[in-house]
């Protein structure tokens, strides 16, 4: 995880969008949900939970809007000219919650993953640390 208050930098690949991270991180997954999966072109993705006012960006990504699995919409938001993914909000009300993709990192050594989430959707030939605890959808928390 990201300490509290200590800072990470990213971006997308072509270096259009960078952005600055504070920790703490609120939790560190792999996810195997079948929009990840779609939306990468891999078997899972690495996520982070941040608060908003944790997240500053530089550049503007492009967007793309779903519907949620647990109500609402779900945006996923990437770099209009390299596609690289950044970052994931909702729009659920008081939602605070921005899913960062830790592949982004420059150095994506600062976080580790936590647990592995989705796994109801994980495609058989993906691997996963045994010792992560898994859940076969969203794993329960306090937010
Ligand atoms: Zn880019
Ligand atoms: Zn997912």
């Amino acid at each position: 995880m990201i300490g509290e208050s200590k800072k990470a930098v990213g971006g997308c690949l072509c270096g259009a969008i960078r952005y600055t991270v504070t920790g703490p991180t609120i939790f560190v997954s792999q996810c195997c949900c079948k929009d990840c999966q779609k939306a990468t072109g891999t078997g899972h993705t690495t996520i982070f939970g941040i608060r908003k006012d944790q997240l500053e960006m530089a550049g503007t990504p492009k967007r793309f809007t779903s519907e949620g699995d647990t109500g609402g919409t779900v945006t996923r938001h990437f770099c209009g000219t390299c596609g690289g993914r950044l970052f994931t909000t909702g729009d659920l009300p008081g939602e605070q919650l921005v899913i960062m993709q830790a592949g982004s990192l420059d150095d994506p050594n600062q976080v580790s993953p936590e647990s592995v989430i989705y796994t109801k959707d994980a495609p058989v030939w993906d691997f996963f640390d045994p010792e992560l605890p898994k859940f076969e959808a969203m794993q329960p928390r306090e937010r």
